[in-house]
C-alpha cells in the first residue's frame, strides 16, 4: 500500500468557482489565472473547468506552451511580459498576448520582426512599486508603443496592493484614472480581491478582471470574509490517514523540540504527513485539522515526514483514521484552507502552490 497522503483536485468545484466569478464580472471578460501551474491544482487539470474562461494568465512561457497543447486557441496572457528577445519569439508563434511593463520590453519590441502584430497589456504602477510605468511616464510608454508596427491593440492595465484589506483601492484607482482617462483601449485592473468586493463598480471591473485565489477556493480577504461568505467551493483536499497512536501521561512532550507538553493523559495521533509533502513547518500547536471529519487540533513541530494531532476527545479515531489537513473532508464535512493558512501565519495561496511532488493527485 502506498504512503495515505493524497491531494484531490474537485473539477466540479473549479467550475462552480469560475461561475460565481463570471457573476461578478458582470460584462466584463475573465482571465482565468493559471500561474505557478494552476495555484498548485495543474494546469492540465483545471484546463477542462475553466475552458469557459476568456482566457488563461499565467507568467511561465512552458506554462502557455501547455495551454497551447491542450488545444487552447483563445487569448494566452504573459502577466510579467517577456524576459528576453527571443520570448517574442514565442509570443508571434503561439499568438501570446504578453504584459509590456518597463521600456525594454517596448526596446525588444521594436526589433522583434513579426508577420502579425501583437496585442500588449500596458502595465501602470499606481502604487504597487512592483512593475509597471510610473503615472507620469504612462502616456509616453503608451504613445511608443502605439506607433509601432509590431503592436495591435494596446490594453491599460494595473494591480492593486489592498485589494483585500481596509485601505482598499481608492488611491490607485484615482492614480489611474488620472493619468489614463484620455486613453483609448481596454481596461483591465482586479484581482479576486476587486473582483469580489468591487462587483458593483463598472470601473473596476472594467474590461477584463484577472482571479486567481478565488477560483481555486481560497478567500481573497480572509479572515474578514471566508469562502462561505463569497460563495466560494475547496477546489482541493489535502488528506492522510493516522499510522501510529501514542498515549501521553502529565509532562510527555510531542515530537522534535519538545514544543507541546501534555498537561495531562492525552491520547495522539501520528499523521503521514510532513513539510515535505508541502504543509506548513510554521503551523503551531492548535491549527486545525480534521479526523474522520471531525475538528482537532495539530500538536508540536511539524516535521518532514509526519505530524501529531489530538485524538483525546475523538476516542474510536486509530490507526487508519482518515485525517483532512484542509479540503472535505467525510460527511460533508469542510476544512477551509484559509484556516490552516491563517493559523500558520501564511496565506492559502502558498499553501496552494506548494503542494509537494511526491504527492499523490487524484481528480474527482
Ligand atoms: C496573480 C495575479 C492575479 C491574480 O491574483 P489573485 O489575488 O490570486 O486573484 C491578477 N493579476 C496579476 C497581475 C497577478 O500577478
Amino acid at each position: 500500500m502506498p504512503r495515505p497522503i493524497q491531494a484531490t483536485v474537485h473539477t466540479e468545484a473549479l467550475r462552480a468557482n469560475l461561475a460565481r466569478l463570471r457573476r461578478a464580472a458582470g460584462d466584463a471578460r475573465v482571465w482565468g489565472v493559471v500561474k505557478a501551474d494552476a495555484y498548485g491544482h495543474g494546469i492540465e487539470r483545471v484546463y477542462e473547468p475553466f475552458r469557459a474562461v476568456d482566457g488563461f494568465a499565467l507568467l511561465d512561457l512552458t506554462e502557455a506552451e501547455r495551454v497551447r497543447a491542450l488545444g487552447w486557441r483563445g487569448p494566452v496572457l504573459l502577466l510579467e511580459g517577456v524576459f528576453d528577445t527571443r520570448d517574442l519569439e514565442l509570443c508571434s508563434r503561439l499568438s501570446l498576448w504578453h504584459t509590456v511593463h518597463c521600456e525594454e520590453q517596448i526596446d525588444m519590441l521594436a526589433v522583434h520582426k513579426t508577420h502579425a502584430p501583437h496585442r500588449v497589456f500596458l502595465k501602470m504602477n499606481s502604487g504597487m512599486n512592483r512593475l509597471g510605468f510610473a503615472p507620469q511616464a504612462f502616456r509616453g510608454a503608451w504613445t511608443r508603443l502605439n506607433a509601432l508596427p509590431q503592436v495591435d491593440e494596446i490594453t491599460l492595465m494595473t494591480h492593486f496592493s489592498d485589494a483585500d484589506t481596509a485601505r482598499g483601492i481608492a488611491h490607485q484607482m484615482r492614480v489611474f484614472a488620472d493619468a489614463t482617462h484620455d486613453l483609448p483601449g481596454e481596461r483591465s485592473l482586479s484581482n479576486s480581491a476587486a473582483a469580489l468586493r468591487f462587483a458593483d463598480d463598472g470601473a473596476v471591473r472594467a474590461d477584463w478582471i484577472r482571479p486567481g485565489i478565488a477560483l481555486y477556493g481560497g478567500a481573497p480577504d480572509y479572515p474578514t470574509h471566508d469562502i462561505a461568505h463569497w460563495g466560494i467551493a475547496p477546489t482541493s483536499t489535502l488528506s492522510s490517514r493516522i499510522i501510529s497512536v501514542q498515549h501521553l501521561v502529565a509532562g510527555d512532550t510531542v515530537g522534535y523540540g519538545s514544543t507541546y507538553t501534555a498537561p495531562a493523559a492525552m491520547r495522539i495521533g501520528l499523521v503521514a504527513c510532513g513539510y515535505a509533502d508541502g504543509y506548513p513547518r510554521h503551523a503551531p500547536t492548535g491549527t486545525p485539522v480534521l479526523v474522520d471529519g471531525l475538528r482537532t487540533r495539530t500538536l508540536g513541530r511539524v516535521s518532514m515526514d509526519m505530524m501529531a494531532v489530538d485524538l483525546t476527545e475523538l476516542s474510536p479515531a486509530g490507526i487508519g483514521a482518515e485525517v483532512t489537513l484542509w479540503g472535505r473532508g467525510p460527511r460533508g464535512s469542510v476544512l477551509p484552507v484559509d484556516e490552516v493558512a491563517h493559523a500558520a501565519g501564511t496565506v492559502s495561496y502558498e499553501l496552494l502552490c506548494a503542494l509537494a511532488p511526491r504527492v499523490p493527485v487524484l481528480t474527482d
